[in-house]
């Protein structure tokens, strides 16, 4: 093969806090993973966790200290922000169990998993794939890695996004239904997982829509902040 047809893609790489960069492989999200967010959504019980996959060019890059911006995307009327804990893997496994699960993460950073919602719901009352409603282009605005060893109390960080100052999501990880080990343990389960695969671990309750010049700041305690416009 004498050269490529065209320009590779360039990676999708998110700054660490140590000055280095985080290469993206995959993103896989978790869905209603706390408990009064499954209710707003009309599920009841625990049920086992579940996945989704964004593309890794869907992720917005905002680096520490700046604010960044999103397209509102076409095809929607109803837009929502989810804001979440957004766990980077270093060392990758398949089978990992929860027991050995943080060996495996490299660090944390904020996310938010903003979906179509009009074009979710269809697809869930028609049996189709979520991809339209999740995986669209800026779908994943994405804040610095903060490595593990930086990070203390995550388990029990809180979790908050604010819509142009008013707080609308506010929880602590400690209420997420599947925790960061669980979710790495059913997660290798199915997928091997690689070094630079993200997990976005799911969203608290209090989604709702967003509008164009609506600014969005999203925050997990000892972690950092994240803030988006959608323009
Ligand atoms: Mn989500």
């Amino acid at each position: 093969m004498a050269s490529l047809a065209f320009e590779a893609p360039a990676a999708t790489v998110i700054p660490v806090d140590d000055g280095t960069g985080f290469p993206v492989r995959r993103v896989y999200c978790v869905g209603r993973n706390y408990v009064e967010h499954a209710k707003e959504m009309g599920f009841t019980g625990r049920e086992p966790p579940f996945f989704f996959i964004k593309p890794a060019d869907a992720l917005v890059v905002v680096p520490g200290g700046q604010s960044g911006a999103i397209d509102y995307p076409p095809g929607t009327e109803d837009l929502h922000h989810e804001i979440e804990l957004v766990v980077g893997i270093g060392k990758g496994g398949a089978d990992i169990s929860a027991a050995d699960a943080r060996e495996h993460v490299f660090g944390y950073a904020v996310g938010l998993d903003m979906t179509r919602r009009d074009l979710q719901g269809q697809a869930k009352k028609q049996g189709r794939p979520w991809e339209i409603g999740k995986a669209f282009d800026q779908s994943g605005p994405i804040g610095p890695m903060m490595r593990a060893s930086q990070v203390s109390g995550i388990d029990e960080a809180p979790i908050t996004l604010r819509v142009n100052g008013e707080l609308r999501q506010e929880a602590t990880i400690a209420d997420l239904i599947w925790n960061i080990d669980e979710i790495i343990e059913h997660l290798s389960a199915y997928w091997t997982l690689q070094p630079g695969d993200l997990i976005f671990t799911g969203t608290p309750a209090g989604v709702a829509a967003v509008v164009k010049g609506d600014r969005l700041v999203g925050a997990v305690g000892g972690v950092g902040e994240l803030s988006v416009v959608i323009k």
